[in-house]
């Protein structure tokens, strides 16, 4: 395996810079994918040295009148909080819930799988009748606004439902981002929002460690510059002038933007894949601030349990408004926060009494102005610390008194990011735009849906590659078996 950076782990890293003493998560930081995943499951990474720890609650949105929405891993204590905000809340939430026991599984399984998931798509239509046929269906496709609004009468499961959707960039009142909304809060209502004891490294270490058992061999800071193709056959890729053979197959775990036109040169590929690139579409940018405090987080009104991740917005409005902003090329007003409490999610991370925290919210790739004329969009120093300053504001409308708390802040801008992580380009984390027409068979160009390219034996095993953004392993894992299927038919066709 050959990494461009000098430690393994991409987008699930962690270090030690902010400030001593402290760890933490470079990029991401909290994995319900994971842990729900079939792919990274079957890895046994506690095995290699993997360990999880949980928040006292998975998920908490503070409310202007000083409540909070929380989501709690006991589906008793989550209904019981929705219901002191709003009678009924609770039992709507369980029936959410109880429907997601039936299908959630079969439902996550088949979206990995590459396309068209027969096995999983089987499974899920037997159980579709159970959970309401084509109105749950229905419900999949519905904007997240509209799946709150129809089911919820208090704010609570609202800000939980339209913040998770916010994870990805579909905006909140179109279709797609309530399948989106739903997929997280009930992964956090089931598997929670587990993070790895020590630093969100510790899950690539684990990987590391098992590849290495098996008698694979890393080579970090070594950067890919090319994919050798002979015949319309990847044999191999170049690193800094030196060749490496493939025997079987090559895995691209690179951006498609990098992938097609760039380790692979056009000449080597369809005249379509270069038509269809034109039309490939990024996911947005990304800011994110990592915060060394000398306490934890002073919140104005404490929650009922202390939350792992935090979402800040003052409304579902400004959460569709912040959202709708960057997809108008705008740099948001007041942005939508995604923000994790990490020490009281896992003590190792910094030292008693002290928090670790981070914030990062989305911004556009081109951004065409600045909603309060401050910013210029360049993302220079000056941009990225006057645009801190405005994430911190909005934490601060929870928690008046954070900056007596603060001993280091650290701003990773959207270059600060590429030049860490290549896949991150322009600041996008999930390798492209997850909107739905982008996703399946159309990722990330049209007739896609599986790991295979238009050249024999070159994989894509990124983000790029359907399903998408996030650290569920269903990209490589789809991968690796499409290479592997290949080379067991090609070692039959010859022996016969
Ligand atoms: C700030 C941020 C927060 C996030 N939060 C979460 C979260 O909490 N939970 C979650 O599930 N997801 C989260 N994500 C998304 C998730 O991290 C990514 O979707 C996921 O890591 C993508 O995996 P990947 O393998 O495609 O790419 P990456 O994880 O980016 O890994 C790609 C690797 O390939 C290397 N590489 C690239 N080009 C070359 C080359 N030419 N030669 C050699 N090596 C190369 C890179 O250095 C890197 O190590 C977050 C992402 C970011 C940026």
């Amino acid at each position: 395996m050959l990494e461009a950076q000098a430690t393994v782990g991409g987008a699930v890293r962690s270090d030690q810079e902010v400030h001593p003493g402290f760890i933490h998560d470079t990029f991401s930081a909290f994995y319900p994918l994971a842990l729900a995943s079939g792919p990274i499951r079957s890895l046994e990474l506690e095995k290699f040295g993997l360990e999880w720890a949980h928040a006292p609650a998975v998920l908490g949105h503070p409310q202007a009148d000083g409540s909070w929405a929380i989501l709690h891993r006991d589906v008793d204590i989550t209904a019981e909080l929705m219901d002191g905000q709003h009678r009924g809340d609770g039992a709507a939430w369980r029936e959410l819930h109880a429907t997601w026991q039936r299908i959630g599984p079969s439902l996550t399984s088949a979206l990995m799988s590459p396309m068209p998931p027969v096995r999983a798509g089987l499974s899920m239509l037997a159980r579709l009748p159970s959970v309401g046929g084509l109105s749950f269906v229905k419900m999949m496709l519905e904007p997240a606004t509209t799946m709150s609004q129809k089911r919820f009468g208090g704010e609570a499961p609202a800000l939980l439902l339209c913040g998770n959707a916010g994870h990805a960039d579909i905006p909140l009142d179109a279709a797609g981002s309530g399948l989106m909304g739903l997929l997280l809060a009930m992964l956090g209502q089931t598997v929670g929002f587990p993070a790895p004891v020590r630093g969100a490294g510790e899950l690539a270490m684990a990987m590391a460690r098992r590849l290495e058992a098996r008698g694979g061999i890393i080579r970090t800071g070594a950067p890919v510059d090319s994919v050798v193709v002979k015949n319309g056959r990847a044999v191999g890729v170049t690193s800094g002038g030196e060749e490496f053979q493939a025997r079987r197959a090559v895995v691209a775990d690179v951006s498609a933007s990098h992938l097609y036109g760039g380790l692979v040169d056009w000449t080597d590929l369809p005249a379509r894949t270069r038509r269809d690139m034109k039309t490939f579409e990024l996911d947005a940018a990304t800011v994110k601030v990592d915060w060394a405090l000398s306490g934890p987080v002073p919140w104005k009104s404490q929650p009922e349990y202390a939350a792992g991740t935090v979402h800040i917005a003052h409304s579902v409005e400004a959460m569709v408004t912040a959202l709708g902003q960057v997809s108008v090329q705008q740099i948001p007003a007041d942005p939508f926060l995604l923000t994790g409490q990490m020490t009281t999610t896992d003590p190792s991370r910094s030292p008693a009494g002290t928090e670790s925290l981070w914030a990062y919210t989305h911004v556009p790739q081109r951004p065409g102005g600045d909603m309060r004329d401050e910013i210029r969009g360049v993302w220079d120093a000056d941009d990225c610390e006057r645009f801190a300053d405005r994430m911190q504001a909005q934490i601060e409308r929870y928690a008046p008194d954070l900056a007596s708390r603060i001993l280091s802040r650290r701003v990773l801008g959207p270059r600060q990011l590429e030049e860490r992580d290549a896949n991150l380009v322009g600041g996008a984390v999930n390798g492209g735009t997850s909107a739905l027409h982008q996703q399946l068979i159309f990722r990330p160009i049209p007739g896609s849906g599986r790991a295979g390219t238009p050249v024999s034996r070159l994989y894509l095993g990124s983000a790029s590659a359907h399903p998408g953004g996030g650290v569920h392993g269903a990209p490589g894992m789809n991968a690796a078996r499409a290479a592997l299927a290949a080379d067991r038919l090609e070692a039959l066709a010859v022996w016969r």
